[in-house]
């Protein structure tokens, strides 16, 4: 019981920390900045004190201001940080609900959820992909899985399959319908997700993206932000599909046989 408790802290400390490192990679990365300097306010761009750059905790003691020049701290940093935490919970509490799992397993998906939570946040705040991101994490994630004997065809074809949709797209609407981006996210998960599964997030992304756009409209608020990049809604169908994608395809399946 203690194990397990303090497992689930564990978990929640490392997701914070993880999160917390996100939001400054996403802040270096589209400033151009190197990942080695200290982390500065945009505002009066005094560095940073490492007691004031606790995860969640300095945000809060500090009540979302900047302790020298008092202008607000986005609310992008609290939230990432919560979110990445409770995601990392998350993954621990999926596998320890098997009779047997690998801390690879668990590893890897933490890894995944980093990434996918990077290309959302981005995404959704810059409405570009970083190419660097997806590409590399492309890669990284085909050989990690081969090495851990994940079948290399599946994971191809899902990649031709995610990429080539919507490739097939950007090519017919001449780069109107979708970006490069989405190309690439496409690659990114049919490399996580396999084939079947891979259309099955594509699937997905509409729908949610659908529904998303419906609630937009009723709360009359298209007029004011009306893009939200597609790239946040693949990131949101591709974890669904990670996660509960086999027990969907089964429940669909059984219920058209
Ligand atoms: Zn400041």
């Amino acid at each position: 019981m203690f194990l397990i408790l303090s497992s689930y802290i564990l978990f929640f400390i490392i997701g914070l920390v993880l999160g917390s490192f996100l939001n400054a990679l996403e802040w270096r990365l589209y400033n151009k900045r190197s990942l080695m300097e200290r982390s500065e306010c945009p505002h009066c761009h005094k560095q940073i004190k490492w007691y004031d750059n606790v995860p969640l905790v300095s945000y809060i003691l500090l009540r979302g201001k900047c302790r020298e020049c008092k202008n607000k701290i986005s609310l992008q940093y609290p939230i990432v940080e919560f979110v990445m935490a409770l995601l990392f919970v998350f993954v621990f509490f999926y596998y320890s609900s098997f009779a047997t799992f690998s801390l690879f397993s668990i590893i890897r998906d933490c890894l995944v959820l980093f990434v996918l939570t990077f290309i959302f946040v981005y995404d959704t705040k810059h409405l570009e992909v970083s190419d660097a991101v997806t590409l590399g994490a492309s890669l990284l994630f085909f050989i990690v899985s081969l090495f851990f004997g994940a079948n290399w065809f599946d994971m191809t074809l899902g990649a031709l399959i995610g990429a080539g949709f919507f490739l097939l797209q950007f090519v017919i609407s001449k780069g109107k319908w979708v970006g490069g981006g989405d190309i690439r996210i496409g690659l990114l998960m049919g490399i996580l997700l396999g084939w079947k599964l891979t259309i099955l997030a594509l699937w997905i992304a509409y729908v949610v993206g659908g529904i998303f756009s419906i609630i937009l409209v009723l709360m009359k608020k298209k007029g004011m932000k009306t893009e939200v990049a597609f790239g946040t809604y693949l990131t949101v169908a591709t974890f669904i599909a990670m996660f509960w994608g086999t027990q969907i395809l089964n429940w669909y399946f059984r219920l058209i046989f």
